[in-house]
């Protein structure tokens, strides 16, 4: 029988704290389309008595992690984490969804969940004159992370980073084939097992390579690091500073490191990350940014900052096809986009790239928006 001891569950998790007004399952984006409803979750584990049953319940794997559960709870519970916390259970007992095993297999081999080889990581790079971070040391570690490392558009905002780092003086360097996946969706996944031992893997060789400051691209890979990589004991000893880019590119051009000679002259409206803004409420450093940049015109959307909507592609859900693989929620925000009547919509996060980036083909929009990310379109103002 899958089930959870539910009273130690909830009083491990403080869900006896929870009382059922719903904010939750009213904020949930996943609520609007799918079964997912976190108020009637966390209802059912308290009224089950000793056992919950997670036979079943498909619907967890449709949670983004998007977060927007916990930011609205008055009482400070956090559904998301309970829901996390249940796949691990799920995922315990073997009882793994085909899409997600293989990129948790992927991850295993080949230290992506991309089913791609090792040896490919770093070819983003060949051409770019970029500091090996292991031979020769540097202040920074740019931690590319594995969209930005093998998918195209993900590539172009790699190089865009560099390119901009480049002229504002930063000293970094990289891993290349070295690198291996943050792991952050193997924990959102409930992989617990493969989390921790990757936590190992990592944490040691950034300990051994004296990684002192990093930055990465992802706000996945930002968030694991700095949030999730200490809490256990394999990562305990992981005391590195680390930023978004976004941050490292508001305090360059603050500093007067970071200068434009060109434009972008065009209508730009932001997306807000979830994984950067809801979960760690760095909402005003990318807008920074794009005001800082000569010509753009930034045009704020209704649902943005802690409203924004999630464009479906965290809680490893760029692998999961959900029980209503309709209307994905990007195609909403596309459309959102496109009532401000911004020429692009930028965003500072892969998942979300690759998530718009389809929705405006579905929407065949090609013509009247783009996506891209806030370091491409810095970079085309140097
Ligand atoms: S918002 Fe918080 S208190 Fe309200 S139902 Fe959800 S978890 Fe319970
Ligand atoms: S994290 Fe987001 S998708 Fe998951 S239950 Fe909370 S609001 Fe819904």
């Amino acid at each position: 029988m899958l089930q959870i001891e539910s009273r130690t569950f909830a009083k491990e998790r403080g869900l006896f704290a929870c009382v059922q007004c719903g904010k939750c399952t009213g904020g949930c984006p996943m609520a609007m389309k799918t079964k997912l409803n976190p108020r009637a979750i966390i209802y059912r584990v308290l009224i089950a008595g000793n056992g919950f049953n997670l036979e079943g319940r498909d619907e967890l794997w449709d949670c983004t992690t998007c977060s927007t559960c916990y930011s609205r709870c008055p009482k400070q519970v956090n559904p998301m984490e309970a829901i996390v916390a249940m796949r691990s259970a799920i995922v315990e007992k073997g009882k793994i969804h085909p899409n997600v095993k293989t990129a948790l297999e992927s991850t295993f081999r080949n230290g992506n969940p991309l089913k791609l080889p090792r040896e490919d990581r770093g070819l983003w790079a060949k051409d770019l004159q970029v500091k090996a971070f292991a031979e020769t040391g540097a202040e920074y570690l740019f931690y590319v992370g594995c969209t930005p490392s093998y998918d195209p558009h993900g590539q172009k905002v790699a190089r865009a980073l560099v390119s901009l780092l480049q002229s504002a003086g930063v000293d970094f360097g990289i891993l290349g084939n070295d690198e291996n996946c943050c792991s952050s969706e193997v924990r959102r996944l409930g992989e617990v097992g493969l989390f921790e031992a990757m936590v190992e893997e990592n944490a040691e060789m950034f300990k051994e390579l004296n990684v002192q400051k990093m930055f990465t691209v992802s706000p996945h890979c930002f968030n694991v690091f700095k949030n999730d990589y200490h809490t256990i004991e394999a990562g305990a000893t992981f005391g590195a500073q680390v930023q978004h880019y976004t941050q490292m590119l508001a305090d360059l051009l603050k500093d007067g490191r970071l200068k434009f000679n060109g434009s972008f002259a065009k209508k730009v409206t932001y997306h807000d990350p979830c994984y950067l803004g809801k979960h760690n409420g760095i909402f005003d450093e990318p807008r920074e940014v794009l005001t800082g940049i000569p010509g753009v015109e930034l045009i704020e959307m209704d649902r943005s900052r802690e409203k924004s909507l999630c464009c479906e592609g965290g809680g490893g859900r760029m692998w999961v096809e959900g029980t209503n693989p309709g209307t994905r929620l990007a195609q909403l925000r596309v459309k959102e986009a496109l009532e401000t009547g911004a020429e692009v919509l930028a965003t500072a996060c892969p998942f979300c790239l690759l998530t718009l980036d389809e929705a405006v083909k579905h929407l065949n929009a090609e013509e009247k928006i783009r996506v891209l990310d806030v370091a491409e379109i810095a970079a085309q103002a140097l």
